[in-house]
């Protein structure tokens, strides 16, 4: 299966890719994760990113979708992949369906996580990060058990520097303006589920599950061709 996460920053996108890429052995590709490694590996597209990254902006269309396209190439991308985060304006959605054709295939699911604006700030501000294995916490709804200290691997946890909320008001913003026109597109191309994620992140996944297994179980041959 080929499926893209779609919804505001903080929406809960992330926390859902990876319970359901490890349940469904889907390769979950992450555009912000890809794009803050190479900021910290110091790469040519880390650093043209990174000035971006910072004031909340998004990073110009050519540089993510070439980490896209080269991701997607991988060989551990071919039975499946979970988009998250990535497309994010309509030319990268277009550059994707381009990727897919070429390769013989298409998109299977868009999940559009719907959110009230409330629960992005509240979710975002309270996001933490661990800084030796990645795992993701919230400090009043993920807590660890340790306070700034991660369950798994004992490493120490921090706040992205975007996650401050004057960062936070600028990302929302340009979801807005740049993002959601992105529903339009993928609703008329018959791909869209709505995903009501006001709820707790069980119920979510729950949710999820349900419309993968009413998807599958009618999945046109296309999905099984050599990408
Ligand atoms: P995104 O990838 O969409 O930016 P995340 O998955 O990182 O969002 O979630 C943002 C924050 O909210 C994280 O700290 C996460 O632990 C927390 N979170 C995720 N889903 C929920 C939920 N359904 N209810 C409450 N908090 C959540
Ligand atoms: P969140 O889901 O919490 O907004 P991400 O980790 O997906 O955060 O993205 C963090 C930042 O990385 C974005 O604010 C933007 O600067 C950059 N970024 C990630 N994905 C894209 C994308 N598809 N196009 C442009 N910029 C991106
Ligand atoms: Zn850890």
């Amino acid at each position: 299966m080929r499926i893209v996460f779609l919804g505001p920053p903080g929406a809960g996108k992330g926390t859902q890719a990876e319970i359901l890429s490890k349940e469904k052995k889907l390769q979950h590709i992450s555009s912000g994760n890809l794009l803050r490694d190479a900021v910290e590996n110091g790469t040519e597209t880390g650093l043209k990113a990174k000035q971006y990254i910072e004031k909340g902006q998004l990073v110009p269309d050519q540089i993510v979708v070439d980490i896209i396209r080269d991701r997607i190439l991988d060989k551990d991308c071919r039975n499946g992949f979970l988009l998250d985060g990535f497309p994010r304006t309509l030319a990268q959605a277009k550059a994707l369906d381009e990727m897919l054709k070429k390769l013989g295939n298409k998109l299977d699911i868009v999940f559009y996580f719907v959110v009230s604006k409330e629960s992005i700030v509240l979710r975002l501000s309270g996001r933490r990060i661990c800084s030796a294995c990645g795992a993701n916490y919230h400090t009043k709804f993920v807590p660890s058990v340790k306070d700034g200290i991660c369950d798994k691997c004992g490493g120490k946890l921090y706040q992205r520097a975007d996650d401050k909320l004057e960062t936070v008001q600028e990302r929302i913003r340009i979801y807005h303006e740049q993002t959601e026109d992105l529903i339009e597109y993928y609703k008329k191309n018959g791909i869209l589920k709505e995903i009501e994620s006001e709820t707790d992140i069980k119920t979510i996944t729950k949710k999820i599950f349900n419309v993968i297994k009413d998807a599958s179980q009618n999945e046109p041959l296309i999905n099984f061709g050599v990408a």
